[in-house]
């Protein structure tokens, strides 16, 4: 295949040899690999960024509990505060995107619909952070979806090169890869190189490695949702640090072995089985008592 990609060398080699952006590439090499036209393929991510929209939508407005009440109604509460900003020490962009990443995390705790981009507990980071940003710069239905088609082609790096299961990789494989993958969407939105959105992911998936799972009673809900919301503050700041220059002294591709290595050494109580961390702790305790769940000390 033409536009077959494993790398992040190999998509640095093909923007440079196509003179393309990485979201051509992307979007190219998932219609040879799918066997789809071009337009098809455009149009599957067009009803991805519309079903990502609808959760933001119903998640600002909503101010409905999930079933064990540990979450719901803070994305509205965002939305609020947005409204007296000057309050905040963040900015509008910022405040909006995790207000939008919330929204996503709580309708998916409230059985809502979600894309899961990569995965569902780490949903939340490339909506609220490409939506926000896209507000901020009138970027268009188009550039914005330019832009998921460069995270996802930073998702498939991570999921071929170590892992975007919780399960396996612990939370570095699904906030850490979100965060990866919405610092280098939003890098090209910003007319960034193909080399400064690799340096962003770089930098947001670093600050992520080893990052346990380790959620209340096995629930997507505490601590995810809000992991989601700071994760869109890390993909700003490593997209900020990129455009201005800065580089990442390691490259993605060791970046994400490194991700691969963390998670064959990581205690498997902190891969999703609720037996590490925050579910232990005695709050995480009351919830698994609750659900009837084995308490772990
Ligand atoms: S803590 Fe676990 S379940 Fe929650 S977002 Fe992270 S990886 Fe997903």
């Amino acid at each position: 295949m033409k536009y077959e990609f494993h790398t992040t060398q190999d998509v640095l080699r093909l923007c440079k040899k196509h003179n393309l952006p990485i979201s051509e590439i992307a979007k190219k090499y998932e219609a040879e690999r799918a066997g789809k036209s071009i337009p098809a393929v455009r149009n599957k991510m067009k009803q991805t960024r519309d079903v990502m929209y609808e959760a933001v939508r119903a998640g600002v407005k909503s101010t409905h509990k999930s079933k064990m009440g540990m979450v719901g109604g803070d994305a509205y509460l965002l939305g609020v505060a947005l409204k007296k900003v000057g309050t905040m020490m963040g900015n509008k962009v910022t405040v909006r995107a995790m207000a939008y990443a919330i929204a996503v995390g709580e309708q998916n705790a409230n059985m809502g619909r979600i894309v899961a981009f990569p995965t569902a507990g780490g949903a939340g980071v490339v909506p609220g952070t490409l939506f926000s940003c896209a507000e901020h710069f009138k970027a268009g239905k188009r550039k914005l979806l330019r832009s998921m088609f460069c995270s996802s082609a930073v998702g498939l790096i991570i999921a071929e090169g170590a892992t975007l299961s919780a399960a396996k990789g612990g939370c570095q494989a699904e906030v850490g890869a979100g965060v990866a993958m919405a610092a280098a969407g939003l890098t090209e939105m910003r007319s960034g190189t193909p080399e400064q959105c690799f340096h962003a992911a770089s930098i947001g998936l670093k600050s992520y490695l080893g990052l346990a799972c380790d959620p209340l009673g096995g629930l997507v809900e505490v601590p995810c949702i809000k992991r989601n919301a700071l994760g869109c503050m890390s993909a700003i700041g490593a997209s900020d640090l990129a455009i201005a220059g800065v580089k990442s002294y390691i490259p993605f591709d060791e970046v994400v072995w490194a991700m691969k290595n963390i998670a064959k050494i990581m205690s498997p109580k902190l891969r999703e089985t609720a037996l590490g961390g925050l579910a232990v702790t005695p709050t995480g305790n009351k919830i698994k008592k609750k659900l009837g769940m084995r308490i772990t000390k």
